[in-house]
């Protein structure tokens, strides 16, 4: 089984993607390089949907286990993936991509709210829609926010590139015989609780039957070669 054509994709970055290698926070370097990855990916008619994680910065669990209230925290997390949405609008724009960044907490000076039918327009327009702050509320992730806009914007997949090449039975730096599937089901993802998405994400993508694309956005031009269907990956679907 391979995906189907893919025209409109959604792409989820993990915040700590844009660390490059440093140990927190942007690294602007590494942001640009992105940004000339999606140019290319988009000069080949792809219509680019983007959800950026906030790891990087912050994480409401993280400020949790600190004794943080946790709904508090998680509007930090939030807050903190409409700042790296913000560094990756202006690494794409400096490059001559038109980008508009839609968030989920209002934020009228800096971006558009959420507003399903303008992002439509941009992305007929030919613009990269970036979508930040998750779904807007604290105890989800921005893997529940990619999701989310994957289904509303009918993306024919959702990407998402991390610092692993894939899904695995096991944990791939603890265990050097843990092996990486090329396909899996959302069942088994679910039942197997495999490192994939949150299970809430994992479950909005079976039931819209979205497959999710596990692949490594560290090595520079692994997204071209999974959005041709080549290179290393995990392909999750029915
Ligand atoms: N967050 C949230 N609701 C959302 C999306 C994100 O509360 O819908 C908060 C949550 O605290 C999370 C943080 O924002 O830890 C950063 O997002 P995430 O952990 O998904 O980033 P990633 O791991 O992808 O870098």
């Amino acid at each position: 089984m391979s995906l189907p054509p893919i025209k409109r994709v959604l792409l989820k970055l993990s915040g700590e993607v844009l660390m490059g290698s440093q140990p927190f926070g942007i690294d602007t370097d590494f942001v640009a390089q992105m940004a000339e990855e999606l140019k290319s990916a988009k000069e080949t008619g792809l219509e680019l949907c983007l959800v950026i994680g906030g790891g990087n910065i912050f994480r409401g669990m993280a400020g949790a286990a600190k004794g943080m209230d946790r709904a508090q925290a998680d509007y930090m997390g939030m807050l903190a993936t409409i700042m790296n949405s913000l560094a990756m609008q202006s690494a794409l724009e400096k490059i001559g991509v038109e980008t508009r960044v839609q968030s989920a907490i209002q934020m009228d000076e800096v971006c558009e709210p959420v507003i399903r039918r303008r992002a439509e327009r941009h992305l007929q327009k030919g613009r990269v829609v970036i979508f930040a702050a998750g779904v807007g509320a604290p105890y989800f992730t921005t893997d529940s926010g990619a999701a989310l806009r994957a289904a509303e914007m009918k993306c024919d997949a959702l990407l998402k590139g991390t610092s692993v090449d894939g899904v695995y039975d096991d944990d791939p730096k603890k265990n050097a015989n843990a092996k990486r599937y090329d396909m899996v089901d959302f069942d088994t993802v679910l039942a197997d609780n495999l490192k994939v998405m949150d299970a809430s994400a994992v479950a909005l993508c079976r039931d819209n039957a979205i497959p999710i694309v596990v692949f490594s956005i560290r090595e520079r031009g692994n997204l071209a070669r999974v959005l041709a269907g080549q290179g290393t990956q995990t392909i999750v679907q029915k």
